[in-house]
């Protein structure tokens, strides 16, 4: 099988089992497991931030921001495809009672006027801005990536009106490669940003937050009620440190790789790539076809490509670390038949 479904479904190398094997290891929760501590140190450290804090994925690392920053009854704008407004099941409404107040972006960008535009003033008939979210890399706009002139407006048009910003920072590693800058470069512009480790990176589990002391005090606490105090989980941390030093450099060959399935995509009648790709992400138009995307899917299985549906005509094929420059070649035939086969 060629998994192209997300850069999630990569399994840990050898070097995190044997990692995970040998982890030192205490209670977590007393604030005993050095390699937790060890691997949130790291974290804060090439972020730029005070402190981070270890979570048990990017939807808890994102819920727990908005937790600490906001207060029931407020507001948070965010762009309208962004993770936490499409994909978290509504969590910001459910767990945190605010609002979501979403800007249409442009390649997930939001325009910096818009979201000025967005912020409440006092008024006994609004809700209170209580945080700006940036995702980045875009997952919804195909890993499109939000350039550094572009988080430095918002956020100091944020910093003027008193509000805080949160990166969404899944993929921000995605974007450090792609820019060539060091993530800390991305992450300053926020007051608190969550990575995942078991994206690209190639962690079995796990995500961090980070920000200032006081942030991640209350954020512990938050983790805490949301019943993500983990125990010996050095044995999951051993790993994601691996992820967090090692696999970076790694992730230019999962963009070269999705360029070239671009490409070749791009050449077959029937398909057309939607996205401009930037990292790992390609999004495929696949209705000059004539099937709809379960269909399409469902052809690729048969052929042994696992891709994902992602709206009306639209195929996502992610490209990741468990994924050759080989079977990229092999996808793109197997799409050049499949779409041959049904024209
Ligand atoms: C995957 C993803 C998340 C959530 O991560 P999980 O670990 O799956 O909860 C958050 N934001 C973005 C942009 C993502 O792509």
């Amino acid at each position: 099988m060629i998994d192209l479904r997300s850069d999630t479904v990569t399994k840990p190398t050898e070097e995190m089992r044997m990692a995970a094997y040998k982890a030192e290891v205490g209670d977590d929760v007393y604030g005993e497991d050095p390699t937790v501590r060890k691997l949130e140190e790291t974290a804060a450290s090439l972020l730029g931030k005070e402190d981070a804090l270890f979570v048990t994925s990017g939807t808890q690392g994102n819920q727990i921001a908005i937790l600490v920053h906001c207060t029931p009854g407020q507001e948070v704008i965010l762009e309208e495809e962004s993770h936490i407004f499409y994909y978290e099941s509504a969590a910001a409404s459910a767990l945190a009672s605010v609002q979501t107040r979403t800007i249409p972006g442009i390649r997930g960008r939001m325009d910096p006027g818009k979201v000025e535009r967005a912020i409440r003033g006092e008024d006994i008939h609004y809700p209170e801005t209580g945080l700006i979210c940036i995702e980045n890399t875009h997952n919804r706009a195909g890993g499109a990536i939000i350039p550094l002139t572009n988080m430095n407006e918002i956020h100091t048009l944020a910093n003027k009106n008193n509000i805080p910003v949160h990166i969404d920072g899944a993929r921000l590693f995605n974007a450090s490669i792609a820019l060539g800058v060091p993530v800390s470069e991305l992450a300053k512009y926020s007051e608190s940003v969550q990575i995942c480790l078991s994206k690209g990176l190639g962690a079995p589990v796990g995500s961090l937050l980070a920000g200032n002391k006081a942030f991640i005090r209350r954020a512990r606490k938050w983790r805490k009620r949301l019943g993500g105090g983990m125990r010996q989980a050095g044995v999951i941390a051993a790993p994601g440190l691996i992820a967090l030093t090692k696999m970076p450099g790694r992730l230019g060959e999962d963009h070269e790789n999705a360029k070239r399935l671009a490409e070749g995509a791009s050449n077959i009648q029937g398909l057309s790539v939607v996205n401009k790709v930037e990292t790992n992400i390609v999004v495929i138009d696949i209705s000059g076809t004539g099937m709809d995307e379960y269909q399409f899917v469902e052809r690729l299985k048969e052929r042994g490509i696992l891709g994902g549906t992602f709206g009306e005509g639209l195929v996502r094929l992610v490209t990741n670390y468990d994924v050759s420059r080989d079977d990229i070649d092999s996808a793109v035939s197997h799409l050049h038949k499949i779409a041959r086969d049904e024209s």
